[in-house]
């Protein structure tokens, strides 16, 4: 009999890249055996010592599955079909990078080596990587590792979009600016560390906004998007830019000691709004400049989407499809959660609603500067200079610190009280409903939430001090510290 076998894409190197061969015997076990002697490297990949089919490959005969049955009893037909379907490797590649006519310099061959020597990787799979484009979409804590590692192993083009300078409270974590840095424009720092590690990187920076308006133009061209924003605004808008681009989305965020990564791609799986169809309402969860973040965490996620990243542009091992990896650096523990597409999504669902950008801000309730700027007013604002004048001049009212006591161990303005955001509610006895007040916090956010809640209850002389104390220390007393 003359049959026919497939060799799987990772084991055709085994096999002198044959896709296909003819092959005679009269059982499975014959042909197998013909296969082997045929091709003695790949004898070695599909065969134990003892002449058992190891583990991980299956063997179909007709498109059915006989690993259950004895081999040199499995009877051929002329003309059958046997395909070899190893159990982890190949097929679950979701993206098909093409590396014709990439070469590699002997300056990258040497610099990519212990690359190179990896079957998984190769030079085949080197050439992809500098054929392939990744798009950043921030350049702070995630985007930081991000980029120096994907710079490192040989991604061929980088975007970078930001549009926030350098601050000296970023250097704890986003470690691809350093102290020298301080005041310059994120993109700039992070191309210069970028180049410095590898020249061979192109590197395309877009200093602005990710918005509706350049989002699709900026994003088109790339491989694939990585998601390293701090709002949900961005967030949204990245998932919704990468479903209608067709693109994998590498997701992941962080807050305080957790974190959280996973790979949308609306075309294999579900996406963002798949897992969070709305986002939460502003100020229930506060960002990192509000709620803190340790420093090695965006170190840890980063490199999680890194390392998905570059399984993707090579199209090797199991993505972090359809899985959300939550990350609990206090117990170190990485657990996994099995994600499904939801036929009811407003945009990868079975009938969308969203078939364009919208307005994120609008969607995630966060009001336009003019309606903010017109609420502030409503419920009544004053400036830091204008605090600490009345506080010169010994005005009668109470200056009411709502930070955290933590925050208030680090700096404080003097003769303010500390009564916390979330104690005020039950330390309304220590304030008399006459008198005046002014509520500050760290930037103003906290104390306009202070400032409506005590409104609320009958106060009727409380203002906010617009910036917090980190307007304080900019505008009255630059020996307090900013952090
Ligand atoms: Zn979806």
């Amino acid at each position: 009999m003359t049959v026919k076998v497939f060799i799987p894409t990772a084991l055709r190197q085994y096999a002198d890249n044959t896709n296909t061969i003819e092959l005679g015997g009269d059982t499975v076990g014959e042909v197998l055996s013909n296969l082997a002697e045929k091709f003695p490297t790949l004898k070695t990949h599909l065969f134990t010592d003892d002449g058992a089919l190891r583990n991980f490959v299956n063997v179909y005969v007709k498109d059915e599955n006989i690993r259950a049955l004895n081999f040199n009893e499995t009877v051929v037909a002329e003309g059958d079909e046997i395909t070899l379907v190893p159990a982890v490797a190949g097929g679950t590649g979701i993206l098909d990078i093409s590396a014709e006519g990439v070469e590699l310099s002997n300056d990258e061959i040497e610099r990519f080596s212990r690359h190179l020597i990896l079957p998984e990787v190769g030079m085949e799979g080197q050439k992809k990587l500098k054929a392939s484009s990744v798009l950043l979409i921030g350049t702070g804590g995630l985007g930081s590792p991000l980029a120096l590692y994907l710079a490192a192993a040989g991604v061929g083009r980088l975007g970078l979009v930001d549009f926030d300078v350098v601050d000296k409270s970023n250097l704890q974590r986003q470690i691809i600016h350093t102290t020298a840095d301080v005041g310059r424009p994120k993109i700039e720092s992070a191309k210069e560390s970028i180049l410095a590690l590898n020249p061979h990187v192109q590197v395309d920076t877009y200093e602005a906004g990710f918005t509706s308006e350049n989002a699709m133009e900026i994003a088109k061209d790339y491989d694939i998007i990585i998601d390293g924003t701090d709002n949900f605004p961005t967030r949204y808008l990245v998932n919704d830019v990468c479903v209608l681009l067709k693109k994998p989305n590498v997701y992941g965020s962080i807050f305080r000691f957790e974190g959280q990564a996973s790979v949308f791609y609306a075309e294999k799986g579900p996406c963002y709004r798949c897992l969070y169809p709305e986002p939460p309402p502003p100020g229930m969860v506060p960002s990192c400049a509000e709620g803190g973040v340790l420093g090695i965490l965006p170190g840890l996620v980063g490199l999680i989407q890194a390392t998905e990243g570059i399984k993707i542009l090579l199209g090797e091992g199991e993505p972090l499809l359809g899985r959300l990896m939550l990350i609990n650096s206090l117990a170190m523990t990485f657990r996994e959660l099995k994600l499904r597409k939801d036929p009811s999504c407003p945009i990868c669902g079975d009938n969308p609603t969203i078939t364009e950008l919208i307005d994120y801000q609008e969607f995630c309730g966060i009001p336009q500067a003019q309606e903010a700027e017109a609420a502030k007013m409503q419920n009544g604002t004053i400036t830091a200079p204008e605090v600490k004048a009345r506080l010169d001049k010994g005005d009668d009212f109470i200056l009411v610190d709502v930070r955290e006591q933590h925050e208030y161990d680090i700096c404080r303005i003097e003769g303010s009280v500390l009564i916390p955001l979330s104690e005020i509610d039950s330390r309304l006895g220590e304030l008399e409903k006459d008198t005046d007040i002014v509520v500050h916090c760290k930037m103003g956010g906290r104390s306009a939430n202070a400032q409506a809640m005590l409104q609320e209850v009958g106060y009727t002389s409380v203002l906010n001090m617009e910036g917090g104390i980190m307007a304080w220390s900019d505008l009255v007393d630059s020996s307090v510290p900013k952090y």
